[in-house]
């Protein structure tokens, strides 16, 4: 879709909450007929509409369903007395390749308290989906409209850009004050008739024709009803962080069976649960050969990971570090710029 510029943006005849009916109507019309057909739109099952809401907080549609993260997920753990009965470990490998595995943490406590509290039926109630562990009330409010049908409004970065945009809000979206104001439109616009196919169509709209850097403004389905001058330039937040730069350095080492010294990270620690390459200080690299230099980003981090090559002999494995089998590496958790740098050096040997 093409970049418009501020100037070519048709003008609005109408006020959403004014014309809130035809606001409505015209918006889901408009994704009945385009929408696109996700797994997660195609069941109301709460827990497989929970799973996909919790994978997409942080993660990109095309990473989801392109490298198959979530049928497969779906497909190990169909029902939350699943996930509750598998460890930790088994769900952090459910997970590799999604990052920020918090998420799958709290999916996991979410399943328990299901279980637990519910004897493993998926709460009905907003309050009681609200209630469960890790669980906001844009989450809360997605799987009771998606999978009930419940008049519950949602507000996520999608629908923020739209309503911002919509009314030409020309405060920051990212205070308490604009947050609330967000929130009264979703409530204001809400049809009280079929809200699953209506906040369905607002995601949409702002995962397409509404998007972050070319918003598509003369075919977009509701443009008669948006009333700002200069898309691109809304929503106003804080300016973004800016981006810190770290060294990371790890050593690769086999023992005399070939088995590989790997490091657990422990609680309280970013990736808690999951096994990487071992970190050392820089000091402790100085008089080993590189093997591998790579980069990756995460938050607002830009990291460098230095792999150096570590005889057995000379490597102090510490508390938290064990040898490992190259096959049995296979099933333990993982974090990608870790699998991708070991990858990498055993195929170059
Ligand atoms: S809602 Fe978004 S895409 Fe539609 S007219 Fe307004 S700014 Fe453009």
């Amino acid at each position: 879709m093409p970049a418009r510029t501020p100037t070519d943006k048709p003008m609005a005849s109408k006020h959403p909450l004014k014309h809130q009916r035809a606001f409505q109507q015209k918006l889901v019309r408009w994704f009945k007929n385009e929408g696109k057909p996700y797994p997660w739109r195609d069941t109301t099952d709460p827990w497989a509409i929970l799973v996909s809401e919790i994978m997409l907080q942080q993660t990109q549609i095309a990473t989801v369903l392109g490298k198959g993260h979530y049928v497969r997920f779906m497909a190990i753990y169909p029902t939350p007395c699943d996930m509750a009965q598998a460890t930790e470990q088994e769900i952090l490998k459910a997970w590799e390749g999604l990052g920020y595995y918090r998420r799958a943490k709290n999916l996991h406590a979410a399943a328990r308290a299901i279980t637990r509290n519910h004897n493993g039926h998926f709460p009905r109630k907003f309050e009681e989906i609200r209630a469960l562990p890790g669980i906001g009330p844009y989450t809360a409010g997605a799987v009771a409209s998606f999978a009930y049908n419940d008049p519950q409004p949602i507000v996520d970065a999608n629908v923020a850009r739209v309503f911002s945009r919509l009314f030409d809000f020309q405060n920051r979206i990212d205070t308490s004050a604009g947050n609330k104001q967000l929130w009264q439109w979703a409530e204001g616009l809400l049809p009280a008739k079929a809200p699953r196919d209506y906040n369905s169509a607002l995601m949409e709209l702002g995962q397409t024709y509404c998007s972050n850097k070319s918003p598509d403004c003369a075919h977009c389905p509701v443009q008669s009803f948006c009333h700002c001058a200069d898309p691109t330039s809304l929503p106003i937040k804080k300016s973004a962080t800016k981006v810190t730069r770290v060294d990371e350095f790890a050593i690769f080492s086999t023992d005399s069976h070939g088995r590989i010294l790997l490091q657990k990270q422990q609680e309280g620690k970013r990736r808690a649960g999951m096994w990487s390459l071992p970190r050392r200080e820089h000091d402790h690299t100085l008089d080993l050969a590189l093997s591998l230099k790579t980069t990756y980003a995460i938050t607002r981090y830009h990291v460098t990971l230095r792999v150096y090559a570590s005889h057995a002999h000379h490597t102090q494995p510490q508390d938290n570090e064990a040898w490992h089998s190259a096959e049995s590496i296979e099933s333990l958790p993982m974090p990608s710029p870790d699998r991708r740098a070991l990858e990498t050096i055993l195929s170059q040997d």
